[in-house]
């Protein structure tokens, strides 16, 4: 069995109820965090999931969003490693090595007050970064992940994960139109985790800014329709734009029904749509 845990169903836009996109991926012993979002750490923790317990972290692409809080995980799952010292694994497209490295150096100084402070703290974060754009990963562990690239232009490359664990299986798209890659990654899977957008909504705001990300989301009916072809069980969509009220605001049901009927025109499967820290078994 994987279980899917939506930690920040949110978007680059700030919301009081919504961290920003993480999705955390657990099978057997392992947990994996896909993302890592504003927030993330506190959604983590309210998964039941401590820093130090991940597997791997694993990147879709390196729009800030889905990479604002990637420093408070790397300090994170260093300094609350009491007992083993162990390197944290990153895994991301091209940009990923860089990336982490810059974040490091904007750690440099905080780094060396803790080791300066800490007796029992020898050495500074260690972090082993795998860049990949195709293909299996090989990280020695129970759950086989492979990937395939997506189409999220300008920002390239991106790529999408596929958890492989038992019986199931579920791929985690991150945002993408809809492209060949990711219906072969998808293909004979479970499960879809998929970020969206509402184009109807978002096409018709008088706001060139806004306007500007309907080329590269896919829409509701467009992650439908991926699921669909690949002929899964679920498809589950995260990464709400706009926000979906909260599940105490009155309006909650409408839209989350909304979203549900333009899904279910697309796809037959179940569709799961909610707030941060739903959990879905597979
Ligand atoms: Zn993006
Ligand atoms: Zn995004």
């Amino acid at each position: 069995m994987i279980d899917v845990t939506l930690l920040g169903t949110g978007s680059p836009i700030p919301d009081p109820h919504r961290a920003g996109p993480s999705t955390l991926v657990q099978a057997g012993d392992e947990n994996y965090l896909v993302d890592a979002g504003r927030g993330v750490l506190m959604r983590l923790a309210g998964a039941g999931c401590a820093p130090t317990m991940l597997t791997a972290v694993l990147l879709t692409h390196l729009h800030s969003d889905h990479i604002t809080d990637l420093n408070d995980v790397i300090t994170s799952s260093w300094a609350l490693n009491m007992d083993d010292p162990k390197p944290l694994r990153i895994v991301g497209p091209e940009g990923t090595k860089e990336t982490v490295a810059r974040i490091l150096h904007f750690l440099d100084l905080d780094i060396g007050y803790r080791l300066a402070h800490h007796d029992d703290l020898n050495e500074p974060p260690q972090v082993e970064v795998t860049e990949i754009t195709k293909g299996s990963l090989d990280l020695s562990t129970a759950v086989s992940i492979s990937t395939a690239p997506t189409d999220h232009r300008p920002v390239d490359p991106t790529i999408a994960f596929r958890f492989d664990y038992q019986e199931s299986s579920v791929v985690v798209a991150g945002d993408t139109i809809p492209c060949t890659d990711l219906d072969q990654l998808c293909n004979g899977a479970k499960a879809l985790v998929h970020t969206a957008i509402r184009k109807d909504i978002i096409e018709t705001l008088p706001l060139q800014r806004a306007k500007d990300i309907l080329n590269y989301h896919s829409s509701v009916e467009e992650a439908a329709e991926t699921a669909q072809r690949a002929g899964m069980e679920t498809l589950i969509l995260t990464h709400y734009v706009p926000g979906i009220p909260p599940a105490e605001n009155e309006f909650h049901e409408l839209v989350v029904q909304q979203w549900r009927d333009r899904a279910a025109e697309y796809f037959s499967g179940k569709v799961e749509i909610g707030d941060d820290l739903l959990k879905i078994s597979l």
